[in-house]
């Protein structure tokens, strides 16, 4: 078993739909104010600035609307599941429940986020694009691959909504506060790792973001 982190509600007994390849995005709370200095930001305070540019890939979406649901309940992350020493916050009688949530979890579930998906794209909350930035100078930049992605119309970025996106992405992705994200979301990858960069560069012309 590589790296990997799940989130999981111990007052549910219920694990959260897997995010990226099995990981993490910030600390599992909607709560959105700024991290302090020494502080992994939360996942709301991220969602927001992906929310504010109209990027939002299905995984995302799925795992928001499952900490909504949730709201308030005991939500933990296991940080890297070879590494009990490594998990926060957790009692052992916690991490005994955990394991045995994880080890519950059969095809029967990995099927059923599936099939959700399949049937958000059936009636349109989802759509396959690529998510790209137009600027009026004739620049642009769009992710690598068509995948499900939250649909919407061709719409300018206005400075508060890229300036919100941009400074809250173009974070270091060696530090601690995300991993294992995929396709679009990917830090790694030219796309995201190049799109704050990109919209701050052109903030002066006109960013249109569409659908392709
Ligand atoms: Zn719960
Ligand atoms: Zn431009």
């Amino acid at each position: 078993m590589g790296l990997h982190q799940r989130t999981a509600c111990l007052q549910c007994s219920a694990l959260a739909p897997p995010l990226g390849d099995s990981g993490f995005l910030g600390f599992p709370s909607l709560a959105a104010e700024a991290p302090g200095d020494e502080t992994m930001p939360t996942f709301g305070f991220l969602y927001a600035g992906l929310e504010a540019i109209s990027l939002l890939p299905y995984n995302v979406v799925r795992f928001r609307d499952w900490l909504g649901e949730h709201s308030g309940h005991r939500i933990t992350t296991l940080w890297d599941l070879d590494d009990s020493d490594t998990w926060s916050d957790t009692s052992p009688a916690d991490i005994e429940q955990l394991y045995a949530l994880l080890e519950s979890e059969g095809p029967e579930e990995l099927d059923a986020y599936a099939l959700a998906k399949a049937r958000a794209i059936e009636d349109g909350t989802l759509v396959v694009r690529r998510y790209c930035a137009i600027c009026s100078c004739g620049a642009q930049w769009t992710s690598a691959e068509p995948e499900p992605i939250r649909p919407f119309n061709n719409h300018l970025l206005p400075w508060p909504k890229l300036q919100l996106f941009a400074f809250r992405w173009a974070r270091d992705p060696n530090e601690w506060w995300q991993n294992s994200l995929m396709d679009c979301t990917d830090i790694f990858e030219a796309f995201m790792a190049q799109l704050p960069g990109f919209l701050i560069s052109h903030h002066r012309h006109n960013i249109e973001v569409r659908l392709l």
